[in-house]
């Protein structure tokens, strides 16, 4: 009703009148305390209603195994279900006035806002990030839906002038259609928002298949988007297992009625995408994985590139695509920066579940993911890598791992060609800039490189030479909403956030207007 009700009022076209999703809620069994019941949604969300599957799976918190409940293990019925509730949806969302969309959006974000405590401990307690880490992902999340709720009405097309004195050429952007958007646990709502917020702007619609880790983060955004208005169909969410990824990402990704994949993830599940996409030419953005490098030049400020290895080693415990990979330290400053990197490792990370105060390393998502970096150690140290700190499964729980400091590693260690995902810093010695950038670039991925330098010159050259989409300059953490996100090589394709991210979800049609 809401949604009609506003549409309605600016004279926009209306949608069908779906019934809205007002199911009795229902409380998740054994849910820890403190977990906001009023956003914790189970069922998949499927043209503007809560719908219930024929089988359900667990989610658990990664931090003490303990199961937060059983969600909507969605199929292939569903995921159709999903695609034709967007599509028709569709039919009326491209068409309501770009101001109308950027007030829902804008209402979407406000709701956000509002329940931020409440998101913030969703994520926390399905992912096991610290909770302050998990509000700074509820605010990043918000801000994409902020930041394309103003693009919104930014979308300009173009008149040119063309050979012909009677004729005109006019470029008009119009949105590509349903959307199917992939992705992963480590930032459950930020990974959502960055690439709804830029379709839903542009007038598409989308279905959602969130991570089996993490499906509860994309449930309680579809609870705000229902209050805030946004019409039924026009952000569906198909949870389901891992045991049933792969058939509901087919089902998705092939139906004709999809025009665009928009995919965040491993480089290995992209390219089976990626595969689909092909199939029937379709639009796609991925972000895959990365391999970051961290350089530190002799010129560097030795205490400034610790505090931005810090940031961007170990935020999500080392769970993040942008997170540092490995370390590579001009031999000139080697010792000082990894005497001082140790100590502040030592200094501010704190093991322990995320909704303790002061916990600053949550658990890794989950088993294979400790298995992962416990084989990067050992293959490290068995080629002849020393450990500093840490190297070992932390006795906190089973899926952390102590924050992990290895020195005199070389090119031919798993560790220095492979993403760890994980709180493992290798810190690799080189002796000039030329053997650093090639070092460096001696990957098949480019998604973030960082270096420390305070000579310009240098600044200048490397920053052009690294073969990456994005690249810190004496700093660590460079995410935000207004800049564009995304990689190069087989990191992906597109870009995410910033004025470019709504172009992903626009065509451009060129219409020629003769006989003036
Ligand atoms: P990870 O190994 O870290 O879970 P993935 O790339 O496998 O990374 O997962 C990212 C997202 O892709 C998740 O939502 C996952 O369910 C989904 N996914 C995994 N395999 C497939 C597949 N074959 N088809 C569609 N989606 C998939």
């Amino acid at each position: 009703m809401a949604a009609c009700f506003r549409l309605r009022g600016c004279g926009a076209p209306r949608l069908p009148p779906a019934p809205r999703g007002r199911a009795p809620l229902r409380r998740l069994a054994g849910a820890p305390a403190g977990l906001p019941a009023a956003l914790l949604r189970t069922d998949g969300f499927v043209g503007g209603r809560w719908r219930p599957a024929a089988a359900t799976f667990p989610v658990h918190d990664p931090a003490t195994g303990a199961a937060l409940g059983q969600v909507a293990d969605c199929g292939v019925a569903e995921a159709r279900a999903a695609v034709r509730a967007a599509s028709e949806a569709f039919r009326s969302w491209r068409g309501v006035p770009a101001k109308e969309r950027s007030s829902l959006l804008r209402k979407w974000y406000d709701l956000m806002i509002q329940n931020q405590d409440d998101l913030a401990r969703i994520i926390t307690a399905e992912n096991g990030k610290p909770l302050k880490e998990a509000q700074g992902e509820v605010l990043y999340s918000a801000l994409f839906l902020e930041w394309f709720s103003e693009e919104a009405r930014r979308v300009y097309g173009d008149v040119i002038g063309g050979p012909a004195r009677d004729r005109r050429g006019l470029v008009l952007k119009q949105p590509v259609g349903v959307a199917v958007v992939i992705t992963p646990w480590n930032f459950p709502s930020a990974m959502i928002t960055r690439k709804v917020g830029a379709a839903l702007a542009a007038g598409c619609t989308v279905v959602v298949k969130p991570a089996e880790d993490t499906p509860l983060s994309a449930l309680a955004l579809a609870e705000l988007a229902d209050q805030a208005g946004i019409p039924p169909g026009v952000y569906n969410v198909v949870p389901c297992s891992r045991q049933k990824a792969k058939e509901v990402g087919e089902a998705l990704c092939t139906d004709p009625l999809v025009s665009k994949i928009s995919f965040t993830g491993s480089t290995a599940t992209g390219k089976i995408l990626l595969h689909y996409a092909a199939d029937s030419v379709k639009r796609v953005s991925m972000e895959l994985g990365g391999h970051a490098p961290f350089i530190v030049f002799d010129s560097a400020d030795v205490d400034r590139a610790v505090a931005g290895a810090l940031a961007s080693k170990f935020r999500n415990s080392g769970q993040t695509c942008v997170c540092s990979n490995r370390f590579l330290v001009q031999r000139g400053i080697h010792d000082s920066f990894v005497k001082k990197f140790g100590e502040a490792m030592e200094r501010s990370l704190r093991v322990g579940n995320g909704f303790e105060e002061g916990t600053t390393q949550g658990p890794l998502i989950n088993e294979k993911a400790v298995e992962k970096v416990e084989k990067h150690v050992s293959d490290a140290v068995s080629k002849g890598a020393t450990v500093v700190m840490g190297g070992k499964r932390h006795q906190f729980g089973k899926n952390f791992f102590e924050p992990t400091l290895l020195t005199e590693v070389t090119q031919g260690m798993l560790c220095a060609h492979e993403e760890t995902f994980g709180p493992l810093a290798p810190v690799i010695k080189f002796d000039t800039e030329e053997e650093a950038v090639a070092i460096a670039n001696a990957a098949d991925v480019g998604l973030a490189g960082y270096f420390y330098s305070r000579d310009p010159a240098q600044i200048w050259r490397v920053a052009e030479q690294l073969e990456v989409g994005m690249v810190g300059v004496n700093e660590g953490l460079i995410s935000t909403v207004e800049c564009p996100f995304g990689g190069v090589k087989q990191s992906g394709l597109g870009r995410e956030g910033s004025k470019y991210g709504i172009d992903e979800y626009l065509e451009l049609k060129y219409v020629c207007y003769g006989g003036l």
